[in-house]
């Protein structure tokens, strides 16, 4: 196959020489033995070049592959392929009477592309979506399999590993009795007296939504889970009609709102498995800050907010518990994540992306592996105390840097 191929946003172009999408795993196998050069595309719905493999490179697509989901009720876990995407995950999961702890804000995202960025939901107590993962199966440079499990000591390296040791051909994931969620959405929380702590607390998953046209947030989300005891929201105005988080669209295309209860899975993401959530003219970038500096952070972009506003649809804020993974942006911080969703004009977004991390700098910024950044990776280096088990771990079981891209060097090596 040699046709174009783009990510989601259609804002990276992959260079690849060759895309190729197996149907079988044994054809996968020999595409990566006979490959000098591979990375694996999920569902495209990464910003940046993290998944290109480069001019001289294969793209490998999970997306033919069979799309094996084996629950095991009684262990409370699920086998699946790493190119499955979680709306379906989801609904064969809800199907057992069972659920995931987490989801992001979309289901339309693979579960192996997820975990390997270090994707997350929101929630004090809810580390990033890799926090579920108890087994990894990878396809390495010779083709043949590797399956590392939480009791091995590689573990912390292999889920969140931006897809630098191998093709994650299946991954197993915890799971827990399904429940309900409500979600219930507040406007206008002013900025100024803000208990980030006790508004972050207040349910289960927290969202809170600003254009910082003007300071403050529009819109609180808060998702409570009806098996827990509620928690009162005395800071802001219910809302009345349910909304979209980016000022001016419909909000048909949300999950429900207005306190109606319903299964976890079609309330936890924003954005309903059914409908495409936005036309994709987006850029996005993130930054995972330590949890105690949220406030400060938050004063520090409000500093900035008439050349942020001037380029941005919304801004996200939300909270990620600490995880052990080597390179995950919440490892050993609890941490608040400071979400950006931008016009899509790179040449406009850019500069106010250079100003948006001078102003966070003081707070130690990890940016999301996905999403467009422009700190320099030798600060980024720093920020991570495991590198270079990551780095071993990577020459260990990729020693010829088949699965090696500009991105992963420039992080490893740079
Ligand atoms: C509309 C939208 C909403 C989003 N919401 C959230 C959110 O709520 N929270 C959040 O944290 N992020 C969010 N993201 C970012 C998104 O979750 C990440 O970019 C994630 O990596 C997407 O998964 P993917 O399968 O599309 O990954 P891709 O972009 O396809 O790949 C990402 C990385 O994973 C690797 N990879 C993919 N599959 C495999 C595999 N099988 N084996 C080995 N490596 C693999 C790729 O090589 C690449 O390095 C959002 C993005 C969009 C577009």
């Amino acid at each position: 196959m040699t046709d174009t191929v783009t990510n989601w946003a259609r804002t990276i172009t992959y260079t690849a020489k060759e895309h190729q999408r197996p149907r079988t795993l044994d054809a996968l196998r020999t595409l990566v033995a006979g490959s000098a050069k591979v990375r694996v595309l999920g569902s495209g719905h990464s910003f940046n070049d993290i998944a290109d493999p480069g001019p001289d490179g294969l793209l490998l697509s999970t997306a033919g592959l069979p799309p094996v989901i084996e629950v095991d009720a009684a262990a409370r876990t699920v086998r699946v392929a790493g190119g499955v995407r979680y709306a379906e995950l989801a609904r064969a999961v809800h199907a057992h009477g069972l659920a995931l702890p987490n989801m992001a804000s979309l289901p339309h995202i693979s579960v192996a592309g997820s975990v390997a960025t270090g994707t997350h939901g929101s929630g004090v107590g809810n580390g990033p979506l890799a926090s579920a993962v108890r087994e990894v199966e990878l396809v390495v440079a010779d083709g043949s399999t590797v399956t590392i499990a939480r009791d091995d000591a590689r573990f912390d390296g292999a889920v969140t590993s931006l897809g630098a040791l191998g093709v994650v051909t299946a991954l197993t994931l915890d799971l827990e009795p399904a429940y309900e969620v409500e979600q219930h959405v507040f406007t206008e929380l002013p900025l100024n007296g803000l208990d980030f702590g006790a508004v972050a607390a207040a349910g289960y998953s927290v969202s809170l939504f600003t254009d910082w046209r003007r300071p403050g947030f529009r819109q609180v989300w808060v998702k409570r889970r009806t098996d827990r005891p509620a928690v009162d929201f005395p800071w802001a105005a219910p809302a009345t009609e349910p909304v979209h988080p980016v000022p001016g669209m419909p909000a048909v295309n949300c999950t429900e709102q207005l306190g109606v209860p319903g299964p976890w899975h079609e309330r936890l993401p924003h954005f309903r498995a059914e409908f495409t959530p936005s036309s994709g003219e987006e850029i996005q970038s993130e930054y995972l800050l330590p949890r105690s500096a949220a406030v400060a952070a938050l004063a520090a972009i409000d500093g900035i907010r008439q050349p942020v506003a001037a380029v941005l649809q919304t801004c996200e804020v939300r909270t990620v518990a600490a995880d052990a993974q080597w390179l995950s942006p919440a490892h050993g911080r609890d941490s608040v994540a400071l979400h950006f969703t931008w016009v899509r004009d790179e040449a406009a977004v850019l500069p106010v992306v250079r100003r948006l991390e001078e102003a966070l700098d003081p707070f130690d910024p990890r940016p999301h592996w996905g999403k467009v950044y422009e700190i320099p990776s030798t600060a980024v280096r720093r920020r991570y105390t495991r590198l270079a088990d990551f780095r071993s771990l990577a020459r260990s079981l990729d020693p010829a840097g088949t699965f090696t891209n500009a991105f992963v060097r420039d992080l490893l090596d740079g």
